[in-house]
């Protein structure tokens, strides 16, 4: 005997649609969550390219539109934090989490991924005092202000864009000469007349009293340094997976992103992984749910068949 069938761990658009499509199989399905609801999704501000939306929906909305959905088919949800995972010697899983414990048939990991941190002098210093890694939290803090974004990827550009709504003035602060972000974003960007590119350029130090009131940067090619005026400093510079809670327990690549097969399968029998978290060649709210849904219907057979 087990409390439920399906253990989800995270509840971005992954967990969300994982728990949709297990509740709605008739699978008893819980899914924890420890922090926002809807992942990173409820920190973008406009989701403009999942399909059915044609003038695009804000992130938040979209999530508490899927967190209500699947929870109409019956999913429960705990915001806990797991501490632990494990199998037991019946072969079913145990997961410990900060208010007790749990079993399930199967598990489904869908923790996601973090913003990756710059690493320089200041940011540690600053964070929540000007360093924000989340424009949709902060940005209203920064009305009529002046603030860098760093980093040349979809995020940069189009938080850098949302930025433009508070700011007076958002620098986009790439190291290369070319960003990797799309061309339709990019192009939204360079039109801007409040955004200014500082390309081919890294930040060297965050620097203030108690606040942000400059970054130091380098152009990378001339090695040439200044300081550069600002009150906010948002870092899009990537993402990390949260795996390390599954270290040892499955397999994780040299990236710390979980390999799985069509199926979401992991390297142990039972456990799924589904969105950002796993091994996939694209991340995006549509790909993460789509995951979702085959690792619920794995699950269901792992259940019927597989033991
Ligand atoms: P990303 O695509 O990995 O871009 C990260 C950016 O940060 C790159 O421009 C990279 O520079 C730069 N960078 C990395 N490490 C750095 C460092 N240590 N110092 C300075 N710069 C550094 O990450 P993302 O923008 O967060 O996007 C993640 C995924 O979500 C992508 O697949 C993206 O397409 C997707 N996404 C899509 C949308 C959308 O479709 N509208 C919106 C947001 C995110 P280099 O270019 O030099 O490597």
């Amino acid at each position: 005997m087990t409390d439920y069938d399906v253990i989800i761990i995270g509840g971005g658009p992954a967990g969300i649609s994982a728990g949709m499509y297990a509740a709605r199989a008739a699978l008893k399905t819980v899914l924890l969550e420890k922090g926002m609801p809807g992942g990173q999704a409820s920190t973008t501000d406009k989701i403009e390219n999942y399909p059915g939306f044609p003038a695009g929906i804000p992130g938040p909305d979209l999530m508490l539109k899927m967190d209500e959905q699947a929870r109409n088919f019956g999913m429960e949800v705990r915001f806990t934090e797991v501490l632990s995972v494990s199998q037991t010697q019946d072969g079913n899983f145990a997961v410990i989490t900060f208010d007790g414990d749990i079993t399930g048939k199967t598990l489904i990991i869908s923790t996601g991924a973090q913003s990756k941190s710059l690493g320089v002098p200041g940011e540690e210093q600053f964070r929540g005092r000007g360093v924000s890694y989340c424009a949709t939290c902060d940005g209203a803090f920064f009305q009529g202000k002046t603030v860098a974004v760093l980093g040349g990827g979809d995020s940069a550009i189009q938080e850098g864009i949302y930025l433009t709504k508070f700011a007076e003035k958002v620098y986009i602060i790439h190291r290369r000469g070319e960003l990797r972000a799309t061309k339709v974003l990019q192009e939204k960007a360079l039109a801007h007349p409040r955004i200014e590119f500082l390309l081919d350029t890294v930040v060297t130090n965050i620097l203030g009293g108690d606040k942000v009131e400059a970054v130091r940067v380098k152009r990378v090619s001339t090695g040439e340094e200044k300081a550069v005026a600002v009150d906010g400093v948002f870092v899009y510079i990537g993402k990390e997976p949260s795996t390390e809670l599954f270290r040892g327990f499955i397999d994780i690549d040299e990236r710390g992103y979980i390999p799985t097969d069509a199926k979401m399968q992991t390297s142990r029998r039972g456990v799924f992984a589904a969105g950002d978290v796993r091994q996939t060649p694209l991340r995006q709210v549509v790909t993460a749910v789509a995951d979702g849904a085959i690792a619920a219907v794995a699950a269901d057979e792992y259940i019927e068949h597989g033991k």
